[in-house]
């Protein structure tokens, strides 16, 4: 499978600032994998720019922090599904640990976001990730799971081969403190295991399962190298157009 490299820039940088890391991630476009997937998931209020910026580029996708689940109607200050999709949108990240802390995301909620993506031909990232607490309690597993299954596991085997599944142990996130490989590893094979048996052996193989919590490039080798990392979701290094192409070219 294809690698996924994708930047999550969350809520940094302003317009000129945005605008000239695009800018430098395009140039880099040479020292970038050309095997791997490029993602750069900008602040909502520049997608409709990074469109028209992005308009003969055909090696960087557009992606969205985030989404509503309606695509039209008094829900002020949201943007829709719909919307994003004509602005060149073909990735919308769901569930992200933040959105879920700071704006009480709940799995309800989560689920239609992700079918209202589906259902716009748009590929869902799908975050899962435990606390450092439920990290420690060692029911980590079983967390990550059920945050999976009480979502994903609503889908359809069609639907759920479109998915990404990002897996963001949130103690790693923006800490540099990053999982180890066989950390990450181990989850990420458990998920693969659990789709296994629920959607059966080639939506398992299908779907990519991408690791995000300071991943940089002096790690993103091991983490990438491992059999069911397929990719990353890179917060803090993806601001930098140089370290977000090295981490791709060692995937
Ligand atoms: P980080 O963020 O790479 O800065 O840890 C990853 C993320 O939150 O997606």
């Amino acid at each position: 499978m294809k690698k996924y490299i994708i930047g999550n820039w969350k809520m940094n940088l302003d317009y000129a600032e945005a605008k000239s890391l695009l800018q430098e991630v395009a140039k880099a476009q040479d020292s970038f994998d050309k095997t791997a997937e490029i993602v750069v998931c900008p602040p909502l209020v520049y997608i409709s720019v990074f469109h028209e910026l992005l308009k003969n580029n055909e090696w960087i996708k557009l992606g969205a922090q985030n989404v509503y689940c309606e695509n039209n109607g008094a829900f002020t200050g949201e943007v829709s599904p719909t919307q994003l999709k004509s602005m060149g949108v073909s990735y919308v990240i769901i569930g992200h640990s933040e959105r879920r802390q700071y704006f009480g995301e709940d799995n309800k909620m989560l689920l239609a976001k992700v079918k209202a993506v589906l259902k716009q031909g748009m590929t869902p990232i799908f975050c899962c990730g435990e606390h450092l607490q439920v990290r420690k309690s060692n029911v980590f597993k079983e967390f990550v799971m059920k945050q999976i299954e009480d979502v994903l596991f609503e889908l359809s085997a069609d639907e759920m081969q479109k998915v990404i599944i990002a897996y963001e142990p949130i103690w790693a996130i923006g800490t540099g403190q990053t999982a180890t490989a066989a950390q990450a590893q181990e989850i990420h094979a458990l998920i693969r295991l659990r789709l296994e048996k629920q959607f059966g052996a080639k939506v398992s193989t299908q779907v990519p399962i991408i690791y995000g919590g300071s991943m940089k490039p002096d790690n993103a080798g091991e983490l990438l190298g491992q059999k069911d990392i397929d990719g990353g979701l890179i917060g803090g290094a993806s601001l930098d157009a140089e370290s977000f192409a090295a981490i791709s070219k060692v995937s």
